[in-house]
């Protein structure tokens, strides 16, 4: 048996419902059976990802593309003083 070792950087990061989301954006949802096709989702930082109604707390996130929220990105802070 020839064992290769494969990089686990192929291996997609998913999360799980009750994880906080690290970075904002894109995220395609991965539920458990056969109740929902996979779809994409916006998840905003520090938020934790939800549990599916159907599927509950075995469905996946897996990050497609990051966009930073816009209330932190730095064009938009909006916190200096004279507004
Ligand atoms: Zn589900």
């Amino acid at each position: 048996m020839s064992e290769m070792l494969r990089k686990e950087a192929h291996v997609p990061e998913a999360s799980k419902p009750g994880d906080k989301v690290k970075k904002s954006g894109i995220y395609s949802v991965r539920h458990h059976g056969p109740h929902a096709s996979n779809h994409d989702v916006t998840c905003v930082a520090g938020k934790p990802f939800p549990a599916c109604d159907e599927c509950g707390e075995n469905v996946r996130f897996v990050i497609v593309r990051t966009a930073p929220h816009v209330g932190n990105h730095a064009h938009f802070k909006g916190s200096r003083s004279n507004h």
